[in-house]
């Protein structure tokens, strides 16, 4: 059967042979055939070359999205399989199933199924599709995952602010199998968390600060810890289990401290130790110089401020202002581990700013350590976007 053909400007060509997915609208000629919503196309060079087959729809920017650059390769049931097969295999290779029961696996482009998010909990999947591709092959995307990883339970959560812009209808429903609870348990670095499927953020944990929660365990001991946009309390109860002296832990969500606190007891660790708030950060930040507080090891893991780059000016505005902040809140040789998911926000841009929060607050800091997204959140050399969290581990001088 012939496929319908998207034919590039001439020169449009560049990025798709470099293997990336996304084709925008403005490298578009003209569209062949009347493709339907998220139906596959093969993509054209303007001197007719055949450079990838790809998920049409009209109503994104990213007009097509690439699933193969083999114009050799057929977009079926048999192209899911491989792909799926190849994501869950990956894993295999670089995480440690002995230390978690959870981990991403399937991260969009950068497992060549642009649209498609899988996280395990358990045996639990949480899917999020969001693109028309990913739509259009939901059944066979389902069928195969629930195959490959014999889970109790998919569970589809397709709900994301992208969804609407991509003029794509919220879907949060099972899909396959049912859950005996609305909760699971999480295991992780041999803490357990409570994952609330239903209501919860994202795909409900975030999985891919699983290392640097580890990490602060060894700059914890003794120490008065402030935890801002705690969520379920994972760096608190890490910092406690490197032995914390005490703990503050701001979130502006109360479901996100119902959670923390649900996860302390669960752990058995000592609920004394940790104050919980309810407060917006940047307002609980402002009262806690006001009042002259100091912390020996300040956590900064806000949400996304900019997840494209048109909100980035604004986006570095809220993270210089809470560095700031936060360096002035920090004892001398006090340390800081600051975080950045905006995807709109490089790694550059975020060191700038963390450099003019520290020189406004008047403190030498030196940076100790660079923090990424965990290993099950791999980065295709062809999707640079896939790279979105960052993080700095900040030392500032003593007195
Ligand atoms: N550090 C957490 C993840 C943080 S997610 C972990 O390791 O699991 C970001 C959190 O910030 C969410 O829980 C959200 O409720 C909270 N949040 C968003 N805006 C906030 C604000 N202005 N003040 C305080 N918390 C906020």
């Amino acid at each position: 059967m012939k496929l319908p053909q998207v034919v590039l400007l001439p020169g449009k060509e560049k990025s798709l042979l470099r293997k990336h997915s996304w084709i925008f609208s403005g490298a578009i000629k003209k569209v062949t055939g009347e493709p339907g919503f998220g139906a596959t196309v093969e993509v054209v060079s303007a001197a007719g070359t055949i450079l990838a087959t790809g998920a049409y729809s009209e109503k994104s920017q990213i007009r097509v999205r690439a699933w193969s650059f083999d114009p050799d390769v057929s977009i079926n049931e048999n192209f899911f399989l491989e792909k799926i097969k190849q994501a869950i295999s990956t894993r295999e290779i670089i995480s440690d199933p002995g230390e978690s029961n959870s981990r991403r696996l399937i991260y969009g482009e950068n497992d060549g199924l642009p649209g498609v998010i899988a996280d395990k909990f358990g045996d639990i999947i949480v899917i999020q599709l969001s693109t028309a591709g990913a739509y259009h092959w939901r059944k066979t995307i389902i069928d195969e995952i629930v195959k490959q990883t014999n889970c109790h339970c998919l569970y589809e959560k397709s709900d994301s602010d992208v969804n609407q812009l991509e003029g794509l209808e919220e879907v949060v429903q099972i899909q396959y199998g049912s859950l005996d609870s609305s909760s699971v348990i999480i295991q992780e670095n041999g803490l357990n968390y409570l994952f609330e499927i239903e209501g919860s953020q994202k795909t409900g944990f975030y999985l891919d600060q699983r290392n640097n929660r580890k990490l602060i365990r060894e700059y914890s001991k003794n120490k008065r810890v402030l935890d801002c946009f705690c969520f379920s309390g994972g760096f608190t109860m890490n910092a406690l289990t490197g032995g914390a002296e005490h703990v503050v832990a701001v979130d502006s969500s109360e479901s996100a401290l119902r959670l923390t606190s649900g996860n302390l007891k669960l752990n058995h660790l000592d609920e004394a130790k940790v104050e919980l708030v309810n407060d917006n950060a940047f307002e609980y930040l402002r009262k806690l110089r006001d009042r002259g507080e100091q912390f020996d090891l300040i956590i900064l893991d806000p949400p996304k401020f900019a997840p494209t780059t048109s909100q980035v000016e604004r986006a570095a505005r809220a993270y210089k202002d809470i560095n700031l902040l936060a360096f002035k809140l920090l004892s001398p040789n006090g340390v800081l581990f600051t975080f950045s998911c905006s995807g709109g926000v490089g790694l550059p841009l975020f060191q700038k700013i963390v450099a003019d929060a520290a020189l406004d607050a008047g403190k030498s800091v030196q940076i100790i350590k660079y923090m990424h997204q965990a290993e099950d959140h791999p980065i295709s050399s062809a999707f640079p976007e896939g790279e979105y969290l960052k993080g700095l581990v900040c030392k500032v001088a003593g007195r």
